[in-house]
């Protein structure tokens, strides 16, 4: 491992100039819910703003900005909607090195990492500029022929996006861009560990002809009531949130209360399966995607590595090469590869799950413990021989630690992958493409990279099963979440 330093002075815009009041009807300001929120840079502890921290009352305003934009942005022509988005596509684009080094800075991934994410980020605008002008319904025959059914697909109305701190930009985006695609305006909270990445986007939406009120952005120090009166508005129709499963059971209970639409993207846990015959060199190559994109901190991140016995001790081996000299440091530091956690609480939980680990029989194999320095740091940790039974297999790690666990037969390992309350992905390596299908079909996840370590793309349906969530955004089904079928019965 190489331990990299340099501060944010060397980045190539004023931080200054990014917007930190509010979002609301189209323009900024300050927020009434008291002191101004403190945004840090985890690669050094330090504060580099504060933010508007809005109060229930502004986000009461918020809402009926976006209530009273909602007419007008339905009634819009999808293909003006399209064009919109697609003009957010391309500013995005245009200022990608600006945002990728924001989220560094606020998020401390590594700045390729982040540029990954402006670019996957952008795309939603892509796809669902094209996915607007092709909402289309259905016409059929009754079964009795008494009448015709005509299904078409309106706006849901106003949607409540809430969002977390690990990908800043495209948490946000995935849920904007099929929200407006669908004609519907939104508020949206960001994570309050992140929210300048949301509020300079916001600036670039007006600047492509996103009308006011059509997204609004606030912040809050007081998550919990701000977004519960929102949900309990008659006026909010559309829940969709990524974050813990935690959380998430918390806004399904609140959503109750008025029915509201939920979309939830919840936490994940995921396994990661190598067989045998697998191409090891691709498996490792996947492995170091899957684990360590954004340091970990994924929730597609392979949680539990299950290798077979026969290749075991050389995948272990080479997975130690691989990360255990990766370039630990400062996010935005350009020859960085593993930047900082969050925050000390990440960096401590994340001990702790080592230490329980190796407390039922764990051996390190490479790095775990944190770095002696300021940030939040912890070296990329291979432990093998993790018991099942280890917190680490049935939490999500959200960190730069590889478990492995090794298995004899097929069903085996099925059993073991499946053996958790998550479900969002499951990642399966052989060179055997009918045991590849075979196994995939039977991981109980709404996703599986086989032979892949990464499956992310806007132009498919992203989400879990079991509690990791409910429903699915990108393809065309993201844009579904933001509709309600209309059923007309019609005789002519
Ligand atoms: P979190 O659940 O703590 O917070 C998510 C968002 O909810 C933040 O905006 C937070 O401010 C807000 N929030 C917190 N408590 C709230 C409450 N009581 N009421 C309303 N809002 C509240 O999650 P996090 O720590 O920001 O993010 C990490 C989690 O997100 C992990 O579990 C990860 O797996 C999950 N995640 C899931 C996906 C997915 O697509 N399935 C993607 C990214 C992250």
């Amino acid at each position: 491992m190489t331990v990299q330093t340099r501060l944010s002075s060397t980045l190539s815009f004023d931080i200054a100039t990014i917007p930190t009041g509010l979002f609301i009807g189209g323009t900024w300001r300050e927020g009434a819910g008291g002191d101004p929120i403190d945004v840090y840079d985890p690669s050094t502890g330090q504060v580099i703003a504060k933010v508007a921290n809005a109060s229930i009352d502004d986000a009461m305003d918020a809402v009926t900005a976006a209530h009273k934009a909602a007419k007008g942005w339905a009634a819009t022509a999808p293909r003006k909607r399209s064009e919109i988005l697609r003009r957010c596509f391309e500013l995005m684009v245009e200022h990608k090195d600006m945002l990728a080094e924001l989220i560094s800075l606020e998020n401390g991934k590594a700045l390729g990492d982040a540029h990954g994410e402006v670019s996957y980020a952008a795309e939603f605008f892509r796809w669902f500029s094209e996915e607007a002008v092709r909402l289309n319904g259905e016409i059929s025959t009754a079964p009795s022929g008494a009448n015709k059914i005509i299904v078409q697909h309106q706006p849901i109305g106003v949607a409540v996006l809430v969002t977390p701190w690990n990908f800043p930009a495209a948490m946000a985006t995935r849920k904007i861009a099929p929200a407006l695609a669908a004609g519907c305006t939104c508020v949206l909270k960001p994570a309050t560990e992140t929210p300048l990445t949301a509020f300079a986007l916001a600036a670039l939406y007006s600047e492509a002809g996103v009308p006011d009120g059509v997204v609004n952005v606030i912040a809050t120090a007081r998550s919990g009531p701000t977004v519960s009166a929102m949900l309990n508005d008659p006026r909010v129709r559309k829940l969709s949130f990524t974050g813990s499963t935690e959380v998430g059971r918390v806004l399904l209970r609140e959503a109750a209360n008025t029915v509201v639409s939920c979309s939830m993207e919840l936490g994940g846990n995921a396994p990661f399966i190598v067989f045998d015959d697998a191409d090891l060199d691709a498996a490792i190559e996947g492995a170091m995607i899957a684990k360590m994109r954004n340091g970990g901190e994924a929730c597609t991140a392979a949680n539990r590595f299950y290798v077979q016995s026969g290749i075991a001790s050389t995948f272990s081996q080479k997975l130690v090469e691989r990360m255990g000299s990766m370039n630990v440091g400062v996010g935005y530091d350009c020859s960085t590869q593993c930047g900082p956690l969050i925050n000390q609480a990440a960096v401590d939980r994340i001990r702790a799950l080592v230490e329980d680990a190796k407390v039922r029989g764990a051996k390190v194999l490479a790095g775990g413990s944190g770095l002696d320095r300021s940030g939040y740091f912890f070296e990329p940790t291979v432990l093998s021989d993790v018991s099942p039974l280890s917190n680490i297999t049935s939490e999500e790690i959200f960190g730069p630690i590889a478990a492995i666990t090794t298995f004899e037969t097929e069903d085996e390992v099925i059993d073991l992958a499946n053996g958790t309350e998550y479900g969002l992905i499951s990642y399966v390596y052989t060179k055997d493409l009918a045991r590849g299908l075979r196994v995939s079909e039977r991981m109980d996840s709404g996703m599986v990279g086989l032979n892949r370590g990464i499956v992310s793309d806007p132009a498919a349906p992203f989400g879990g099963t079991k509690q990791s969530g409910l429903g699915r955004e990108g393809a065309h089904h993201g844009i579904l979440e933001f509709c309600e079928p209309k059923y007309i019965a019609v005789s002519w």
